[in-house]
């Protein structure tokens, strides 16, 4: 049996999710939105959806790209902006629009809301939709699934290539430089966001992005890097020791770890993102290192890096099947240093797949 194609399933549930919101349009202004929704990647475009049709408004640049990628969609090639091609379209044919309140600015608002009135579409309305396509985008199908661990295989095959460009001397810009060279030989589109080398004392920043600074010879190295292949983002860190670990870097580290695996255990659809937050927390705190973990254990991961669900303290909104998620717990003491550790997981029936392959016991270089 041929398993149908994604964007026309995308759409379905789209239009269900559109109707359940009471509504009967939709604007997608973000760009993950629109190529999620119907394959486009250019840099410009609105989607327009209203009842069963669905059409991408884009300029004379990417006539030929959007001939190529979109699917289940017309395609109009417009020479005013996009947006206001789209809500001209859109105003005809709904009354009721979500827009996506949280990828849109003012000024294009109030050019909508201007554009409605000079329409005389009395009727019409607009109302702020932001999570019906992120929401659909946080269960990932098998099609995007297979991606992902594509991405996420491609991201741990650079651990090596990260290992040994670290040596006492040698800029953090130096092994980030390293990594990313090595993941365009690899093939990957880019990085999914800047890479982060923290050494010695900055390994306690926990977004310490490669600097200037030169990796001394002793103490840890925090490595978070990933990928872009095929759109889909990887996103991995690990935590490595220059010289011999001391006894309470080995604590530290050990904590960590129990943190991240006793959040995995937790994973499996149905169960709160707060419970698996609380699995990390639960752990650090006993090892007194609770009020050292400043952030929240994860996001989920897809066409970008950062997406819903958050998988943060209290969060009530239970896993799903098929949500592709993060579990990074970390402790970052102030002048010492930090360690994180961080794989993708995709959520099942019964518990969790741990994507990332790369092994997690110290290692120390
Ligand atoms: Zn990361
Ligand atoms: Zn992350």
């Amino acid at each position: 049996m041929n398993s149908p194609k994604p964007q026309n399933v995308r759409f379905l549930l789209l239009s269900q999710a559109i109707t359940s919101s009471r509504l009967d349009g939709l604007l997608v202004t973000h760009l993950p939105g629109v190529r999620y929704l119907c394959g486009f990647t250019g840099s410009s475009g609105v989607l327009a959806v209203a009842g069963k049709q669905a059409r991408l408004f884009t300029d004379g640049r990417y006539t030929q790209q959007a001939r190529e990628e979109v699917a289940g969609a017309k395609v109009s090639i417009v020479k005013q902006a996009a947006l206001t091609a789209a809500a001209e379209w859109l105003f005809k044919r709904a009354d009721k629009i979500g827009f996506d309140d949280a990828n849109l600015t003012v000024r294009q608002l109030q050019t909508l809301k201007k554009q409605l009135k000079a329409c005389g579409a009395r009727n019409s309305r607009l109302v702020a939709a932001e999570d019906i396509v992120a929401r659909l985008r946080e269960r990932k199908d098998s099609c995007e699934i297979e991606k992902i661990a594509a991405a996420v295989n491609l991201g741990s095959s650079l651990f090596p290539t990260a290992l040994a460009a670290i040596r006492p001397g040698v800029a953090e810009v130096e092994v980030a430089g390293a990594i990313e060279y090595a993941a365009r030989r690899a093939g990957a589109e880019g990085m999914s966001f800047d890479t982060i080398v923290a050494s010695g004392h900055r390994s306690a920043l926990p977004h310490g992005a490669a600097s200037s600074s030169l990796i001394s010879s002793r103490g840890f190295v925090v490595l978070d890097f990933g990928v872009i292949l095929a759109g889909y983002c990887s996103d991995m860190t690990r935590t490595v020791s220059v010289g011999k670990a001391s006894g309470a870097m080995r604590s530290m580290y050990k904590a960590v770890l129990e943190a991240q695996l006793a959040a995995i255990a937790t994973v499996r659809a149905g169960v709160p993102a707060g419970q698996v937050d609380a699995a990390a927390r639960g752990v650090l705190i006993k090892a007194k290192l609770g009020k050292y973990f400043t952030h929240s254990t994860g996001h989920g991961v897809g066409l970008e890096i950062h997406e819903s669900p958050r998988i943060a303290r209290g969060q009530q909104q239970p896993l799903e099947e098929g949500m592709v998620i993060t579990i990074e717990p970390g402790v970052y003491i102030p002048g010492e240093g930090g360690v994180r550790i961080e794989d993708m997981v995709l959520v099942t029936a019964t518990g969790c797949r741990v994507l990332t392959p790369t092994e997690k016991q110290l290692i120390e270089i």
